[in-house]
């Protein structure tokens, strides 16, 4: 199945006073300011989240822009000009202070506001006008963006200075308990800490961070991301498996998550599992382990400033999820491959997988040829045309005006 995107690349995204201009069109007012909150893609530490351990994100260039203006009622109206959700279409108006979640995306900004409320902070009422040019559903967490920028609007609204990584659980929380869509906190930790130039690492139990230093351009190195267009619908129910099969590992290691399984105890521990369904919980467990040795291995190459030295960790990476965690697919294995043959550095899967993106580490002046290899891999297999951009470390959740 395909996705839409925000907009095609080519075209410029809008400046902040042409926002406004278009703010001013659907309310019949100025905004009162206007909050960005970017999209993210995951470096390594894949499905880590699931079992508490770490995950290194980057925050990318694309991002969600919200504009809001107070009301004096207790109304949040909200527009989106994505094509797909709301572009031509009226404000959708929502009472706050009550439980009832409009359907559709209105339902992302409504869960944001009850979050906020849940939490006790106030929600004043207001006008949002969204625009975003991160892709919808490519696994670069366009929600995450999305709930980000209107959480950060709204305290910035009632005048509640809230710290990025309690706004980031707040987003989290209208996502899983409100949306009623399960995901860890990397996205939204993601896009609210993220700095320029530099990775996060994230512990996901403690929420402690890292920012570790990602300047790939003073390597000579960039960073492609692939959107390979596709969703496979495996969804809900692949991820609920996995999550069963990490927590019974657990539970017959006696550990509260699979990353309190120290490097030492890695052997013995997939011997306990082996017999468990059939083998399934010990693949599941064993992408588990290595991915946690992957992202520790990663920040410390970063730390000593040689991107370059994650290329085999971001190879390894990808053929543990595709093997052992199996939730790779044949247009992400096909971006792999095909990068590789054309020169990359290292290359993987990035996000939930079953289609989404995938990322791919070059030297900078070969980026350019790896795409054009990639689209001629996809031709050559029949698939349709995957969307390729360079990526840089941006910086996380910040007010525009
Ligand atoms: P992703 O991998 O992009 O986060 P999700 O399925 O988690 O994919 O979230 C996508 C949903 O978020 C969309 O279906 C829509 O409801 C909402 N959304 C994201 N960006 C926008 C936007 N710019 N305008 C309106 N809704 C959006
Ligand atoms: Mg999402």
């Amino acid at each position: 199945m395909e996705h839409t995107n925000g907009r095609p690349s080519e075209e410029p995204r809008p400046a902040a006073n042409e926002l406004a201009a278009e703010f001013e069109r659907t309310f019949g007012r100025l905004p009162e300011m206007a909050w960005s909150a970017p999209g993210r893609v995951n470096l390594i530490g894949e499905y880590t989240d699931l079992n508490e351990s770490f995950v290194l994100p980057i925050a990318i260039p694309s991002s969600t822009r919200a504009l809001v203006a107070a009301r004096s009622d207790r109304a949040l109206v909200v527009r989106s000009t994505h094509q797909g959700y709301g572009e031509g279409s009226a404000p959708v108006t929502v009472q706050l202070g009550g439980s009832a979640l409009p359907g559709g995306w209105a339902a992302y900004p409504a869960a944001v506001a009850l979050a906020l409320e849940a939490t006790g902070y106030p929600v004043p009422g207001a006008e949002l006008l969204i625009d975003s040019d991160v892709p919808v559903g490519a696994g670069l967490s366009s929600s995450a963006a999305l709930e980000c920028s209107v959480a950060a609007a709204l305290c910035s609204l009632a005048g509640v200075d809230v710290p990025p990584m309690d706004l980031a659980v707040v987003a989290r929380r209208a996502e899983n308990d409100f949306v009623g869509v399960p995901c860890g906190i990397m996205d939204q930790a993601a896009s609210m800490c993220c700095q320029d130039a530099h990775a996060l690492m994230l512990d996901t139990r403690s929420l402690e961070v890292e920012q570790v230093p990602f300047d790939l351009a003073a390597a000579g190195l960039g960073l492609l991301v692939v959107d390979t267009r596709v969703k496979h619908e495996l969804g809900a129910s692949a991820y609920s498996r996995r999550w069963e099969a990490c927590q019974l590992a657990a539970r017959a290691l006696g550990v509260p998550a699979l990353r309190d399984v120290a490097p030492g105890q890695v052997e013995s521990s997939l011997r306990a599992l082996a017999g468990v369904w059939d083998g399934e919980v010990l693949k599941r467990a064993r992408h588990v382990f290595t991915e946690q040795a992957r992202v520790l291995h990663v920040v410390e190459v970063l730390r000593s400033g040689d991107p370059a030295a994650m290329g085999p960790d971001l190879l390894a990476g990808h053929a543990s999820l595709r093997d052992d965690f199996e939730v790779s697919c044949a247009e992400l294995d096909a971006v792999v491959d095909a990068a590789c043959s054309a020169g990359a550095i290292g290359a993987r899967m990035t996000g939930a997988g079953f289609g989404g993106s995938a990322i791919v580490l070059a030297d900078e002046a070969r980026l350019g040829a790896i795409g054009s290899a990639v689209r001629a891999a996809f031709d050559d297999r029949g698939f349709a045309p995957p969307h390729c951009f360079p990526v840089t470390a941006s910086a996380g959740a910040h007010r525009m005006f």
